[in-house]
């Protein structure tokens, strides 16, 4: 198998290539490390050639990981999150790319009063409209914006976070990156705020989400190999063996 430090610096090339066209700076755009179905060495290995981020997707699998794996990485959730598993989200998490509801808004907010959270999270948006992903309709979004603006001090919302439609041909996702852009600027102008970061590209699209204005793109096969196809998803045996303890495990159910 290649180094990773090998397929980063192949990433790295596309990446700026992508800036360059697109007439940005690379600075703009950093890598999530998708660990998930991975073991704590892959997170060591991801944090030891310079990925400073690692993206999950399951609250259950990272609150068994995180406490396993090397001290350093920022560790952002990327998958959809259950309302009953917000607290350990919240305490193991430091960015949330996923809330795709207003219940779920109003839930990060009110335990957040309780415990004093200050999370910082995406709205994930469905901009293709295609049944099978997760996110909320965009026409949902304004009133998710101003609910967390008028009743939810406490959360920072930094941005849209979307994930298009498979397709072999990395141009399909191009409409899908550029909605979700203007959708993002246009929410900027009519509150009046600021949403920098832009979660979108995986390792089929991210030339296109790059040249799109992608902040975050999220790359899981592109630097660790196709991830095993395992019922309930977890290649690594640590999580078969998790044995519910540590301080995380007291909040999840
Ligand atoms: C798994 C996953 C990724 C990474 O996908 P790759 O195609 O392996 O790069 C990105 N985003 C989300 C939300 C994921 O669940």
């Amino acid at each position: 198998m290649t180094e990773l430090s090998e397929i980063l610096s192949a990433v790295n090339a596309k990446i700026k290539a992508a800036c360059a066209r697109a007439g940005r700076s690379r600075d703009e755009v950093e890598i999530v490390a998708v660990t998930k179905t991975h073991g704590p060495e892959t997170v060591r290995e991801a944090w030891d050639a310079g990925l400073s981020i690692v993206g999950e997707n399951k609250v259950q699998e990272a609150a068994w990981k995180k406490p396993e794996s090397v001290t350093g990485p920022s560790w952002h959730l990327i998958g959809h999150l259950q309302g009953n598993k917000v607290r350990p989200a919240l305490m193991l998490f430091d960015f949330i790319h996923s809330v795709d509801s207003l219940r779920l808004i109003e839930r990060i907010s009110s335990i957040s009063e309780e415990t004093g959270a200050r999370p910082h999270i995406l709205l994930e948006v469905n901009v293709s409209g295609e049944k099978s992903k997760t996110g909320m309709e965009p026409g949902l979004v304004d009133e998710a914006v101003r609910a967390i603006l008028e009743r939810c001090p406490r959360i920072e919302l930094e941005g849209f976070m979307t994930m298009a439609p498979f397709s072999a041909n990395p141009e399909d996702s191009r409409p899908v990156f550029r909605a979700l852009r203007n959708l993002r600027d246009e929410t900027e102008r009519r509150f009046g705020i600021s949403l920098p970061r832009l979660s979108m590209g995986m390792s089929g699209d991210y030339e296109v989400a790059v040249e799109e204005g992608a902040t975050w793109i999220r790359l899981g096969t592109v630097l660790f190999g196709e991830r095993p196809k395992v019922k309930g998803g977890a290649s690594f045996s640590g999580l078969d063996s998790y044995s519910g303890e540590g301080p995380v495990a007291k909040v999840l159910d």
